[in-house]
């Protein structure tokens, strides 16, 4: 199986203090990997430094994708490679109609592949599709992006953009924050519909409940700005019944 991200003693810091502290990550091609911890352990951090966000500073360590310097590249040009990132807290952006952003974006992406851009009537019918798929109504997609969505909103639209764009790596950063358990069910079935031989996933939670609608391949603990233990779906299940004290003090 070719490995699609590697993630080697990363180190980041924020305003000066280091966040994460030699972390390393291997996902392979078609992988569904969760990523738990506490609050405060730093997987918003890393998810925001696979990204491109700015305000990050990387002091050590390395990550590929596709065998590439992932650092070294352009947040658009790291979308356009196929990396695409749900945010914890999905930005609003007034004044800009999710269509347009969606066609937009996706045309961007296209075009630094070097494919052409998508004919109108082709970008509707694919976004009625998915859209439909995904319970959301299309009056939902003339508003400004984000602004005025519910919670469960903000992620179907999250989910909408993975679907459409395609990517070959979904970070999805708490995907389960804020949504009631018909909202949490809608959202997952529409990133288990996208599980596919060429695209892997992490899925970042803080608990087990998420874990049970999207079955990842491989669970890591995340303490303190580091992996201190990976295993098997079942490891989520412990954590549930154990916490996350053990690794807390292990990480100390
Ligand atoms: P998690 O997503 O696991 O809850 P985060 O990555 O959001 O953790 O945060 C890890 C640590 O980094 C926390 O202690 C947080 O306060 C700190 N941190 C994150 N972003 C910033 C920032 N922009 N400025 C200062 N501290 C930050
Ligand atoms: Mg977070």
């Amino acid at each position: 199986m070719a490995v699609l991200l590697e993630v080697k003693d990363l180190q980041v810091s924020v305003a000066d203090r280091e966040i994460l502290h030699g972390l390393t990550l291997t996902v392979n091609e078609g992988e569904v990997h969760a990523i738990m911890g506490p609050n405060g352990s730093g997987k918003s951090t890393l998810s925001h430094v696979i990204a491109g966000k700015p305000g990050y500073e990387v002091t050590g360590g390395e990550i590929l994708f596709k065998g590439e310097n992932l650092l070294e590249m352009e947040p658009n040009e790291r979308a356009a490679k196929g990396v695409f990132l749900a945010f914890q807290y999905p930005v609003e952006i007034p004044g800009v109609a999710t269509m347009n952003f969606l066609r937009t974006a996706l045309n961007s992406q296209r075009k630094s592949r070097g494919e052409d851009e998508l004919s109108t009537p082709d970008f509707l019918k694919r976004v009625r599709e998915v859209s439909g798929s995904l319970g959301i109504p299309q009056e939902m997609l003339k508003r400004g992006v984000n602004v005025g969505f519910s919670g469960g909103e903000k992620k179907r639209n999250e989910v909408l953009q993975m679907a459409l764009f395609q990517p070959s790596l979904c970070i999805l950063d708490e995907m389960d924050s804020g949504l009631d358990i018909d909202a949490l069910r809608i959202a997952s079935e529409g990133v288990n519909a996208l599980r596919a031989p060429n695209r892997s996933m992490v899925v970042i939670t803080h608990y087990q409940r998420l874990l049970d609608y999207i079955v990842p391949d491989v669970v890591h603990v995340m303490s303190k700005g580091k992996v201190v233990r990976s295993g098997g779906k079942e490891l989520a299940l412990e954590l549930e019944a154990n916490g996350y004290a053990q690794y807390q003090e292990a990480a100390a």
